[in-house]
């Protein structure tokens, strides 16, 4: 554990946390001292293993099972967390996948299905999160904010992407849920920000980095010139999670490698 933490005695809940960018945000925040739950929906073996490794490392963390589209699952979620914790000071809606297509084939269910998870499903658990920030209120001790909302958004809230419009839409929509709620809960000391990442080698997007090919196609989108890491998020994430970044509410931070800077236009276009 990190010998100066800044998350020190904060709970936190971390959706999807079993796999890639939200595995690497729980491990950082517990790193940085906060108890922290690990939400998975599938594979409960590999949220233990997550579970396992914070422990080895001197930390605290549970593993709590929910579909983040379901009311019910994330309501009896919280109501577990708080058993366990006492309270929520930090929320890291992670949770969310992709069903590609071309337009005129998307399917209602996997248009549905990216929406009800992506954006509904950050909805569902920010709710959950605010009513008890609201209910607490801020304890100083801990935090100068009542609670810290991260939303995993993409550099693809604002990059268009064919083949994947439900995905896409889902992260502009979370851009707007995001300032939305940030606007009106700042003056009740609620912080509500956005991580954009670029390409980040998980299993989400393996097709576009397992063979060198595709990897050297990918690479011609990042300035930078390589593929981000799960733990690139998660040392921003524990960042923006704390006072460090108190005055820092209603933004989406990038972490891209330079993907939003139109890198096809660097020579003239
Ligand atoms: P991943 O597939 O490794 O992880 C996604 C996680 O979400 C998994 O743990 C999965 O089980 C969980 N999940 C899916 N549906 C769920 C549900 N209904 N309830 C609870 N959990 C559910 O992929 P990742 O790359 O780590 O993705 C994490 C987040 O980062 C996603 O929101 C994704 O859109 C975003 N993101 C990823 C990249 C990237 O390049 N990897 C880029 C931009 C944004």
């Amino acid at each position: 554990m990190n010998p100066n933490p800044k998350l020190k005695g904060q709970s936190a809940l971390v959706t999807g946390a079993n796999s890639g960018i939200g595995k690497a945000v729980a491990i950082a925040l517990a790193n940085d001292g906060a108890n922290v739950v690990v939400n998975y929906v599938t594979h409960p073996e590999a949220a233990q293993q997550v579970v396992d490794e914070i422990k080895a490392n001197g930390g605290v963390a549970i593993a709590l099972m929910a579909d983040v589209s379901n009311e019910a699952q994330v309501q009896s979620m919280f109501r577990d967390m708080f058993a366990a914790f006492g309270t929520i000071d930090i929320l890291v809606n992670n949770a969310g996948l992709q069903k590609d297509s071309a337009f005129q084939d998307m399917s209602l269910a996997d248009w549905q299905t990216v929406i009800n998870i992506n954006l509904t499903g950050q909805f569902l658990c920010a709710r959950e999160a605010v009513r008890e920030f609201l209910r607490r209120g801020v304890v100083p001790e801990r935090s100068v904010a009542a609670g810290k909302i991260i939303c995993m958004s993409s550099v693809h809230e604002v990059i268009p992407w064919g083949g994947h419009v439900n995905y896409a839409t889902s992260k502009g929509g979370i851009m707007m849920l995001m300032k939305s709620m940030a606007q009106e809960l700042a003056p009740k000391r609620i912080r509500v920000n956005s991580i954009g990442p670029g390409a980040i080698q998980t299993p989400i997007n393996r097709s576009a980095w397992d063979t060198p090919e595709a990897l050297n196609s990918l690479l011609t989108l990042i300035p930078y010139n390589r593929i981000g890491q799960p733990e690139d998020i998660g040392k921003l994430a524990a960042w923006l999670a704390s006072d460090e970044s108190d005055y820092i509410t209603g933004t989406t931070v990038f972490c891209d490698g330079g993907m939003t800077l139109y890198p096809g236009f660097s020579t003239n276009g």
